[in-house]
């Protein structure tokens, strides 16, 4: 019988668990995740149809429990110099991150996942002799990818704009929506989109300028959050910003870091999800590569096939959509950083190239 540990219990690490219990019931899981089982970071995220979809083929019931808990929504809403422009046939559907997870941990539990939380990994190299295949699903920041770190080759690229994913309860259930406002200290913007019936994401976004003009790397997160609810007062309704981020000590603003390793796997270690790569916020696809990824880890792992040629084809597979999907999401960054040549664009040319950026 196969032992498997995964460390991360995030989308990629549940949903790897989930789709190898059910191509191979037998194998042992044991997903390892350093927080408790309801405490997590970010909001809500947007899957597309054809994510949907391919979840539906790999397991309709985790699918369906997805599909019912989805905000969906069609239009996109830019918001500039006090103009409202709404443009029609988009076709996004959100989720909150909690509640993915929920489902998640629930169907892996199910399928007999052995889940563990509330206790974090020091290495991965502890577990590769007790454990036939360890899976490194420990997010963005990777310490799996740093143990390994000569054999991974990771390229990391920090992007220059600084943000903060904070939620509002004011509604953005009729469009995924742009604000962009001129403070006395440079343009500030939003992303914000509906992910449940009561709560929207909301990413405050600036570049470095604007940032240090606000001093927010000098200010905790209630104090940012006061600023940008002052700025974005007009779209709020009275509305607070929130975090979840509260485990953050400090200012929870960051620079988004794009991944890419060279090579996905060091002996029987092998990275997953955003250890492995990561595709910017602004084009929604990182959950999306997550799950697909898994599928993709899962079918390669059950076949009978070395572990290195299994590895591989996952590898090979893979490589090929992140790179496709990073080519989309750096044009989308690279207008989000140079947007302010852009915003005193008339309104209709701003949202021709705003809607048209990552191609
Ligand atoms: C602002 C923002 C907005 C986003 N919006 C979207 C969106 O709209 N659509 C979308 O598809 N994606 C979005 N994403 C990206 C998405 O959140 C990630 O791509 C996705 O969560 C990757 O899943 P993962 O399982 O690889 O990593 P994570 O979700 O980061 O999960 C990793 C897990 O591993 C755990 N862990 C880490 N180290 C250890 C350790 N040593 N021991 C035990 N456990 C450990 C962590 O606690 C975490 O639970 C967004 C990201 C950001 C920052």
């Amino acid at each position: 019988m196969t032992k498997i540990l995964v460390i991360g219990g995030g989308p990629a690490g549940l949903y790897f668990a989930i789709s190898v219990k059910l191509r191979e019931p037998q194998t042992e899981i044991t997903v390892i995740e350093r927080n408790k089982a309801n405490d997590t970071f970010g909001w809500g995220v947007v899957l597309s149809d054809e994510t949907l979809e391919n979840l539906t083929q790999n397991d309709p019931a985790s699918a369906a429990d997805i599909r019912t808990h989805f905000a969906y929504w069609d239009d996109i809403a830019l918001h500039h110099k006090g103009e409202k422009l709404v443009s029609s046939g988009h076709g996004f559907c959100g989720i909150g991150r909690k509640r993915l997870l929920s489902i998640l941990q629930n169907r892996a539990r199910d399928l007999g996942v052995d889940l563990q939380f509330g206790s974090d990994v020091a290495a991965a190299s502890s577990y590769m002799t007790d454990y036939d295949v360890v899976v490194a699903a420990d997010g963005l920041n990777s310490r799996t990818r740093t143990e390994f770190s000569e054999s991974f080759k990771p390229d990391t690229d920090l992007r220059a704009c600084q943000f903060v994913w904070l939620g509002t309860q004011q509604k953005f259930d009729d469009a995924f929506t742009f604000i962009f406002e001129k403070t006395d200290k440079g343009w500030i913007w939003a992303h914000a989109y509906q992910f449940d019936d009561d709560t929207a994401t909301f990413i405050v976004e600036c570049s470095q300028s604007t940032y240090d003009a606000f001093r927010f790397a000098d200010l905790n997160q209630q104090q940012s959050i006061a600023i940008c609810e002052e700025i974005f007062a007009d779209h709020l309704d009275g509305h607070a910003l929130m975090t979840n981020a509260n485990h953050i000590r400090g200012s929870a603003w960051i620079q988004f870091p794009r991944v890419l390793c060279e090579t996905w796997y060091h002996q029987n270690v092998v990275l997953l999800g955003d250890a492995s790569a990561t595709a910017h916020f602004s084009i929604g696809s990182g959950t999306k590569l997550a799950l697909e990824s898994a599928i993709s880890l899962a079918e390669n792992i059950t076949q009978d096939q070395p572990l290195d040629v299994a590895f591989d084809s996952y590898q090979s597979a893979r490589k090929l959509e992140v790179l496709r999907l990073q080519s989309a999401a750096r044009n989308s960054v690279e207008w989000f950083e140079d947007v302010e040549r852009y915003l005193d664009l008339d309104p209709m040319q701003l949202n021709y190239s705003l809607l048209t950026r990552s191609q």
